[in-house]
C-alpha cells in the first residue's frame, strides 16, 4: 500500500514530466487535488458487491422483469487512466427474494469506481445479480463514450461502445431479450 505523501510526491513528478516545473501557483497544490479525487473516483474498493446486494425483500411472488435503466456511471480506463463514462441498464428476473432499486445503481457505481474496462464493468455486475440474487436471469447493458478514444489516439468524438452480458432466461430466451429490448428502449417519464 503506498502512502498518500508518496502518491502526492508521484503527481508531483509527473508534473514535472509535462512542463519542466511545478512550483507555479496554480500547481502547488495539484498534487493534493489529484489524491484527494482519487480516493472519490476509486472509492469503489471500499465496498463488497455481497453487502451492496444484501437488503433484500420478499418479492411477493412477482416473477417479471425487474429494469433499471439509464443508470449514469463515470468511470476510468486502466489502460490509459483517461474517463469514460456513459449509462447502464439492468435487469433481473427474481426468484423468491427482490433487492432494494438504489442498489442497482450502487452496484454500477462499485465496479465503475474502479480501474476498469467496460467489459469487465459488464460481466461484473451480471456475476454479482446471479451470485446474490439467484433469479431467474439477468442482464447488463452499458453504453459509454471513452476519453482514451476521444482527446488521442484515433480522436472519434462521438463513437459509443455498448458491452452486454446476459445470464439466464435473457440468454437462452430470445422472448425475455426482445421484452428486455422493448422496456430498454420505451420513451421516457
Ligand atoms: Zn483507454
Amino acid at each position: 500500500m503506498t502512502s498518500k505523501e508518496k502518491a502526492m510526491e508521484a503527481v508531483s513528478t509527473l508534473l514535472k514530466y509535462i512542463e519542466g516545473d511545478d512550483s507555479r501557483e496554480g500547481l502547488i497544490d495539484t498534487p493534493k487535488r489529484v489524491v484527494e479525487s482519487f480516493d472519490e473516483i476509486f472509492s469503489g474498493y471500499k465496498m463488497e458487491p455481497s453487502q451492496v446486494l444484501s437488503s433484500t425483500f420478499n418479492g411477493e411472488g412477482y416473477d417479471g422483469i425487474v429494469l433499471l435503466r439509464n443508470i449514469e456511471f463515470h468511470s476510468t480506463c486502466e489502460h490509459h487512466l483517461q474517463p469514460f463514462k456513459g449509462r447502464a441498464h439492468v435487469a433481473y428476473i427474481p426468484t423468491e427474494r427482490i433487492v432494494g432499486i438504489s442498489k442497482l445503481a450502487r452496484i454500477v457505481d462499485l465496479h465503475a469506481r474502479r480501474l476498469q474496462n467496460q467489459e469487465r464493468i459488464t460481466n461484473s455486475i451480471a456475476d454479482d445479480l446471479e451470485s446474490n440474487l439467484d433469479p431467474l436471469g439477468a442482464a447488463v447493458i452499458i453504453e459509454a463514450a471513452h476519453g482514451c478514444m476521444q482527446c488521442r489516439g484515433v480522436k472519434k468524438q462521438n463513437s459509443i461502445m455498448t458491452t452486454s452480458a446476459m445470464r439466464g432466461v435473457f440468454f437462452d430466451k430470445s422472448e425475455a431479450r426482445s421484452e428486455l429490448m422493448q422496456l430498454i428502449r420505451s420513451p421516457e417519464l
